[in-house]
This record gives C-alpha cells, structure tokens and sequence, in this order.
C-alpha cells in the first residue's frame, strides 16, 4: 500500500549523547517482537539473561480505552493481567543498557531508541512525522545537524508501522487464546515474541 509522507515542518536533528532519552523518567522504552529477538541475541540466546532485563509493565485499568486506543503496542492479556514488555529502569531511572555515556548495546537498539525523537501517526493513507512528545524539551539535538531527509523519515516510518501492526497481530492472537480461558504467563509470552522474531528473520 503507498503511503503518504506529511512532515509538518523541517526537521533537524544530530544526536548530541547527552543520554537524556535514556534516563528520562517518564520514558519507557516497549518492545516489539523484532527488538525481543535482537536483544536475545545480544545476551547469547539466553533467556534467562533476557529477562533480567525486561520489565512488564501493567497497564492502569483506569486508562480510558481512547488512551488504550492510542497506544504503539497493544498489551497483552497473560495471568497477571494486561502486560506490555519494555526494558528494564533502574532505580536512578536509568534505562538497563545505558552506561554513561553510551548505549551498550547501540547498533541492536529498540524501535522506539531508533526513530528517537521523531514518532509517527497514522491517518488513513496518510503517515505524519511529529517529535516524540517532550521530546523538543528534553533532547538537545532537536535543531541541530543537517534537515533530516523525507526519505529517511518514511523509511524510519514505514518500518515502524511493519513492525508495530506485526507485532500486534501476534499480540492478537495470544490474547484471543487468553479470552479463551488459555491465558499465558508473562515469560511465556515473551517466548512467542522472541520465536516469531527469530522466524522471521529466517525468512529473509
Ligand atoms: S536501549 Fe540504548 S538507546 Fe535505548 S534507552 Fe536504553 S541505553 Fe538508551
């Protein structure tokens, strides 16, 4: 399907490594089955290494279901309720993986650390490029650099929407079995993301 590319206004951007996406509080980095598989590769296919490193996080039953609605990855039903998997904080809120000044684990990094600070919506045939929000407080390379390209922004955009519309078809279908009665555990879950990673990417 073509899509349209709208860029409200230029954008520049060089990142400056000040690390503030990494340890911004109210930044959680979620993660999509490609970023899953990535990242068991990068802790030597161990799960249990994995793990370490993930936080589920719940969603609030309170969150009216037009924020529900809005959300990149949709949560998934397991038996301790609606979970979205996202790397781990630590307590200085720190993301897991960055040690200052530099993200360890850079060239495997998540979907949502790639296309930082930009974030894409959606309108019928239509992708908008917007900053990610807070994002022209926080971040110090907004306005720096050379203007980002628009065929760099659709590339940045057009895989994300592939792999966030994968990733919740998979969603989908554990939660179709959870509503069954056959809900999985957090881990378990986990699991399917990480296998439906690896075998897509042996399908390339
Ligand atoms: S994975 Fe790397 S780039 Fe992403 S938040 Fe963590 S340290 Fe920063």
């Amino acid at each position: 399907m073509r899509i349209n590319l709208i860029s409200l206004r230029e954008k520049r951007f060089k990142c400056q490594q000040s690390g503030n996406c990494c340890c911004d509080p109210n930044i959680i980095v979620t993660l999509t089955y490609r970023d899953l598989f990535q990242l068991f590769i990068t802790q030597e296919r161990d799960f249990r290494l994995l793990l370490q490193k993930i936080s589920f996080y719940t969603l609030d039953s309170r969150l009216s279901s037009q924020v529900q609605k809005q959300m990149v990855l949709n949560p998934i039903q397991t038996t301790k309720g609606k979970v979205i998997p996202g790397l781990k904080k630590l307590s200085n809120n720190f993301c897991i993986f960055f040690k200052p000044p530099n993200c360890v684990i850079y060239s495997s990094r998540p979907l949502a650390c790639r296309n930082y600070p930009l974030a894409f919506i959606k309108e019928r045939k239509e992708m908008i490029s917007i900053w990610a929000k807070d994002s022209q407080e926080s971040c110090p390379g907004i306005g720096k650099g050379t203007i980002l390209s628009t065929m760099y922004i659709k590339r940045l955009g057009k895989q994300f929407f592939k792999e966030t519309e994968e990733h919740n078809k998979v969603v989908k279908e554990l939660n179709i079995e959870a509503s069954q009665g056959r809900p999985l555990a957090a881990r378990e879950a986990l699991w399917v993301l990480v296998t439906y990673g690896e075998s897509k990417q042996s399908q390339k």
